[in-house]
């Protein structure tokens, strides 16, 4: 095996990525080096770390090797590691805990309480390299059905979008409006026809619209004046059910309460931006269970990729463009051009 990997580290908030020469790490007790075969570029390393970086959050990127959509093969395990051996394929949960706070009991790292809680990609070195260093334990077996790209984006985003409409309890009784066809957008329209739903995407970019219908919407929608009205007619007069807030726009997070009907149920997960509205009307008066959902849980995450084969989706369909990792420049800066829709990295 070679002794050195190339890996790549963003200069957080200067729209620079580099590609440096790492040490291949050695896999300690409990941890499992992995052979990349796949990551994919998550929304957040383009908004919080490429354009620009709030040194003020205590959770802000590290300045290691970046990437936390990670899928691969086992290269190496350390001592003590019980469930996988070299050659397993796998996808990993991009977050380490302290295992023993609640929120780890319960297998929502993501909500880690203890400060030994750290990201990969963010606080530890994550995909964006040859070679990766993970705990056992954050890592699920990626099954023969799916590819390595499935894998790396069942990772972050399919696992969000997934737990997003598990959360309003999706089925075939209702019409879902996704608000936002970014790929968390597009991943929970995909997921909720899967569960039998009607679903209605809106998006300010018709080629998101039209990507939308291509994978399966039953009806695609440009955000304009009428749309909310467009809504209606199409279920009506009555809103949809559930909504899917993805584009954590101060319209889209409008559109979702309002184009929702009485005792709807209404699903946040874009984040970030500022949200103003007279609840009243638009909330409290109209019965509606408004649920914030951040990330999934480990246990959902297995679930997610056990449904996603059994309901024969690719998540890899909302792939746009596929790069080696020693063009990461040139993606970093086709992302942060705008409309480049889902980008991943791949290894031979
Ligand atoms: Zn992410
Ligand atoms: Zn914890």
């Amino acid at each position: 095996m070679m002794n050195t990997m190339q890996g790549a580290i963003i200069l957080g908030g200067k729209r620079q990525v580099e590609l440096r020469e790492f040490p291949v790490p050695e896999p300690g007790p409990g941890q499992v080096l992995l052979r990349m075969k796949a990551a994919g570029m998550c929304g957040s390393d383009l908004h919080n770390i490429y354009r620009t970086m709030n040194l003020e959050d205590p959770g802000h990127y590290q300045g290691c090797i970046a990437g936390h959509e990670p899928s691969g093969t086992v290269e190496a395990v350390g001592p003590n590691c019980e469930k996988f051996k070299k050659g397993d394929r796998v996808i990993v949960y991009h977050i380490t805990g302290c295992r023993s706070c609640n929120a780890c009991r319960k297998g929502w790292i993501v909500n880690c309480t203890s400060d030994q809680r750290s990201v990969y990609g963010w606080h530890r070195d994550g995909a964006y390299a040859d070679f990766m260093l993970t705990e056992e334990y954050t890592l699920l077996k990626l099954p023969e059905e799916l590819s390595f790209i499935d894998g790396a984006i069942i990772s972050c985003g399919f696992g969000t979008s997934f737990q997003g409409v598990r959360r309003a309890d999706v089925s075939g009784y209702d019409t879902v409006l996704v608000v936002g066809l970014g790929p968390v957008g597009l991943a929970a329209a995909i997921i909720a026809k899967a569960r039998g739903a009607k679903v209605i995407g809106v998006d300010i970019s018709p080629e998101r619209v039209a990507t939308a219908e291509k994978l399966g919407c039953d009806l695609g929608l440009v955000a304009d004046d009428e749309v909310l009205n467009k809504i209606r007619e199409y279920t009506n007069g009555q809103g949809v059910e559930v909504s899917l807030e993805c584009s954590a726009s101060q319209a889209g997070r409008v559109l979702s309460l309002e184009a929702a009907r009485l005792w709807g149920r209404v699903v946040f997960l874009g984040e970030h931006g500022n949200l103003s509205l007279n609840p009243s009307f638009t909330v409290i008066q109209k019965q509606l269970t408004l649920h914030g959902s951040w990330m999934s849980g480990i246990a959902e995450m297995e679930d997610a990729i056990e449904h996603i084969v059994r309901w024969k989706i690719r998540p890899e369909d909302i792939v746009a463009h596929t790069f080696a990792i020693t063009e990461v420049r040139e993606a970093f800066e086709l992302s942060d051009a705008g409309k480049a829709g889902k980008v991943v990295f791949a290894w031979d």
